[in-house]
């Protein structure tokens, strides 16, 4: 029941379906720019040269060095080009790696930012940066850093491998679960977060068959838009606590983690959050815990945390460190029951 919310929305321009890709010129003009940094990973680069040919004098450059966790060091060397290349705006060209660089230099020097997203993470549509220096990782929340343009093209996932697909869309899933229980969740962000999980649902097993679907890719990405848009709009929960602390102290892939960790901290919270989560239950047979570790076994996710390279004598750590800062959940935080999660999450085994 709609009774009493407050709901601050994300103000961005969103083009999404095929061939999106050529609005980036007319989208630099319509900010009233003239030259762009084009951000990479090195992996992408070549997609970033030729989005740069493509822009021709609009385009400043390419910076290839996006990495993951977005790590000051690299910043500090990407606003050196940016200023020696006379760059006025930055495409941000890739995942989260890359739109997490283009956000760190608009957070510096409030660079327009216009992304294409390639992944499923949902970093796009979030004002939220994560920055890693000497070893630590800090998250800001701050408007400058959410970017003016996102462009979804779904023509530019087809080469996403299904393994990266799975996970990216496991991790933009998480956002929807822990929003349908957000403490400051409002009818509009719910609506999205089952829409988004619903759209996932249907277009993951699509892309594990035939990677190559348009309509499925073009699915998942719609997905992930919504996803992201939770996350971007409201609170996170032990999910991403957990996730955010595994990945930070040793440094285990994001996307992965995400997807293993995802239905055993929504177990964790079954019961206390009943109510809100029953839509997304429905989507998986009834059960929120065991049905989306069945989905993802079905769709060949990774499902423990071992095979990662994390040694079970570090889980009382990992534990100690998530329920060191109290922080809200729909189910209060336990010390042992985290550390079963954790144990069950490690082992890969069917949550109960
Ligand atoms: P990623 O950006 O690190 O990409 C992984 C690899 O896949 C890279 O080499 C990339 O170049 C490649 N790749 C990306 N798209 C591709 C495509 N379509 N085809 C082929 N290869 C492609 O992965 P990610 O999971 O998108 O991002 C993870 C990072 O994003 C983490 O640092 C995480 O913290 C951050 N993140 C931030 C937020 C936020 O709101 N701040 C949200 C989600 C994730």
């Amino acid at each position: 029941m709609a009774t009493h919310f407050n709901f601050d929305i994300n103000p961005a321009r969103i083009l999404f379906g095929v061939g999106q890709l050529n609005a980036v010129a007319d989208e630099v003009r319509r900010l009233g720019k003239k030259r762009a940094l084009i951000l990479s990973t090195p992996f992408q680069r070549v997609d970033a040269e030729r989005l740069a040919e493509q822009l021709g004098p609009l385009a400043a450059g390419v910076f290839d060095e996006a990495t993951m966790h977005t790590p000051v060091t690299v910043t500090v060397k990407a606003m050196d080009v940016y200023d020696a290349s006379g760059a006025d705006c930055v495409v941000a060209y890739g995942g989260g790696s890359t739109i997490g660089l283009g956000k760190a230099i608009a957070y510096r020097n409030d660079a327009p930012q216009i992304v294409v997203a390639t992944t499923y993470a949902g970093s796009e549509v979030t004002p939220i940066l994560g920055q890693t220096e000497n070893g630590i990782k800090t998250t800001v929340r701050d408007s400058k850093v959410l970017p003016e343009v996102v462009i979804y093209d779904p023509e530019l996932t087809v080469g996403l491998p299904v393994a990266m697909s799975v996970t990216s869309g496991l991790n933009a899933m998480a956002h929807a679960v822990e929003g349908v229980y957000a403490r400051d969740g409002n009818p509009v962000s719910s609506l999205m977060a089952v829409e988004g999980v619903r759209a996932l649902r249907d277009a993951l097993p699509v892309i594990v068959s035939q990677p190559t679907d348009l309509a499925a890719r073009g699915d998942a990405l719609y997905g992930a838009w919504l996803c992201g848009s939770v996350l971007g709009t409201v609170g996170m929960s032990l999910h991403h606590k957990l996730c955010h602390t595994l990945g930070g102290r040793f440094d285990l892939p994001h996307a992965e983690t995400h997807a293993i960790v995802l239905p055993h901290s929504a177990e964790y919270n079954a019961q206390a959050a009943a109510l809100t989560l029953e839509p997304l239950a429905k989507l998986f047979g009834g059960s929120i815990g065991a049905g989306l570790y069945d989905f993802a076994r079905s769709l060949n996710a990774p499902l423990a945390l071992k095979d990662l390279g994390l040694q079970e004598t570090r889980l009382d750590e990992a534990t100690d460190l998530a329920v060191k800062n109290p922080y809200w959940n729909p189910r209060p935080i336990e010390r042992d029951a985290v550390r079963s999660l954790l144990q069950r999450a490690w082992e890969g085994s069917r949550p109960r």
